[in-house]
């Protein structure tokens, strides 16, 4: 057959798993590891009692424990393409795994990740060289004597420091919390060393608490966390009105004034402080403990009201 007529190896490959007691020539065992102190892979193979093939991988420390039984059932693959076929007979393996999520993701044609790719094409290209190719689940721990050395292996591979990474694609997953928490660190230190948005971080002090904040933006409560708009003091700075005072008298009507001390907003202040019990709330509590009373605060203040009479036209 042409290979342009050759299936495609995802489609092509179908990965089975071995029945109860069902024996190949070539046993091979799998088993990865990840602990704090790394991530490794190991495969023993077997012919009958014999010791074929060892073989032992690091992975990247940020490699997931699905990746490590992965590349052990990849590198497992390619050690039985290895050997040398004339002394075996039938042609017949069977991969031992404990990694029942490694099988799933191989029995699902959705799961397209680099490795279980790799391990479908490795079967296929086997299994066109006559290879009868089977998987088979064993327990963790079971006692299995190959599956035994393997995992031992493994661990072993795992703590060994300065052994080279083989493998090093990280998952996205990983790579995607790692990119957030640095965006969120670098945004913390603009956030705590901008002059800008000085109003803003009197309610979020940290970014977390913004990101984590699901408020619900309304001009007037817009106005409160930026600072911006919506008071004398704030139109006057831009020649919108003809005073920076506050109709309760107060010389200069900021939004600190109109929110904690104006006398024309007492009353719905006292509404406020009744519903969260206390006035010794920061700014920050008020967002983030009593986000729901202090936004109601905020929206029956009419502001408008309290500028009229004040706007230049
Ligand atoms: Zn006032």
């Amino acid at each position: 057959m042409e290979h342009r007529h050759w299936p495609h190896p995802a489609k092509a490959v179908s990965i089975k798993e071995i029945e109860t007691h069902e024996e190949a020539t070539i046993s091979a065992y799998t088993d990865g590891s990840k602990y704090q102190r790394g991530v490794g892979s190991r495969v023993v193979i077997f012919k009958g009692s014999d010791i074929m093939a060892r073989q032992k991988l690091k992975l990247d420390d940020r490699c997931s424990n699905s990746q490590a039984e992965q590349l052990a059932i990849h590198k497992a693959l390619e050690e039985t393409e290895l050997l040398n076929r004339e002394s075996i007979s039938p042609l017949t393996a069977i991969i031992y795994t404990d990694s029942r999520v490694s099988l799933d993701s191989l029995h699902n044609p959705y799961s397209h990740s680099f490795l279980v790719k790799e391990i479908r094409k490795k079967v296929a290209s086997l299994e066109r060289s006559e290879w009868g190719i089977k998987f088979s689940m064993v327990k963790a721990h079971a006692g299995t004597h190959g599956n035994e050395i393997a995992d031992r292996l493994a661990k072993e591979v795992a703590r060994s420091e300065g052994t080279k990474h083989v493998f090093a694609r990280i998952p996205k997953s990983t790579l995607y919390q790692e990119a957030e928490e640095e965006a969120r660190q670098k945004w913390q230190r603009e956030w705590t060393t901008s002059h800008k948005a000085v109003a803003t971080r009197q309610y979020f002090p940290t970014v977390q608490d913004k990101l984590r904040s699901k408020i619900k933006l309304t001009p007037k409560i817009t106005a409160v966390l930026t600072g911006h708009g919506m008071t004398n003091a704030y139109l006057h700075r831009f020649h919108l009105s003809w005073e920076a005072t506050c109709s309760c008298g107060n010389e200069y009507q900021s939004m600190d004034h109109l929110l904690f001390h104006c006398a024309n907003t007492s009353a719905q202040r006292e509404v406020l402080k009744q519903q969260i019990g206390t006035w010794t709330a920061s700014k920050q509590d008020l967002i983030i403990k009593h986000q729901k009373e202090f936004c109601a605060f905020i929206e029956s203040i009419d502001f408008d009201d309290l500028q009229l009479g004040n706007q230049r036209t």
